[in-house]
């Protein structure tokens, strides 16, 4: 290993100059990266060109009633609150219940969730088939719903099916179907709001 010190070095050291490709630099790798727990990765296909560039202002976000989240407290755009107020009313007269269990999610509280499953080991490829890297999930709109369950169990609940059927009358589309061109995989349970007048 030592041999070609000394004496040989500068024809090594021009050699390496003159022949390494720029391609093979791990620094070139694109600009769609995240930090995670101090450590930078390439954003991954299909998030990969579908960074979300609209965030909602904290400040005026509006908080989603009670009878439709339990206990929690659920923020999403003030027309996103009214619209799934008055679609949640409509299901509710044909007898389905639709349970809110997120609304808007910040680029902070998605690098946490994200970087508490890579502490725990997941491998970062697996960690984001489900969970956006930050910047990535459309819940930092405060347009963006999950439906409980938010599980692929949501696909089999008649609250789903009368989404499928209704939702668009409110302005709701289902941001991942089952087959969807932009190869994410399927999320049943979530739905975005888009002013659709
Ligand atoms: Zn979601």
């Amino acid at each position: 290993m030592l041999e070609g010190t000394g004496i040989l070095a500068p024809v090594s050291l021009c050699l390496l100059l003159t022949t390494v490709p720029v391609t093979a630099q791990p620094t070139d790798s694109g600009p769609e990266q995240v930090e995670l727990n101090g450590v930078v990765y390439d954003v991954p296909p299909p998030w990969l060109g579908n960074r979300i560039e609209e965030a909602a202002d904290p400040a005026e976000l509006a908080k989603v009633p009670g009878e439709l989240t339990g206990e929690l407290a659920i923020y999403v755009t003030s027309e996103t609150r009214d619209a799934v107020v008055a679609m949640a009313a409509a299901a509710r007269e044909q007898g389905i219940r639709l349970e809110v269990d997120s609304g808007f999610r910040s680029y902070g509280f998605q690098k946490r969730v994200l970087e508490g499953l890579l502490a725990r080991g997941r491998p970062f490829l697996n960690a984001v088939r489900w969970t956006a890297p930050p910047g990535y999930s459309e819940h930092i709109t405060g347009r963006a719903l999950d439906f409980v369950p938010s599980d692929a169990d949501f696909k089999d609940t008649p609250a789903y099916q009368w989404l499928k059927r209704h939702a668009v009358g409110f302005c709701f589309t289902e941001s991942y179907p089952l087959g969807n061109a932009g190869g994410f995989d399927w999320e049943p349970w979530h739905w975005r709001y888009d002013d659709c007048e």
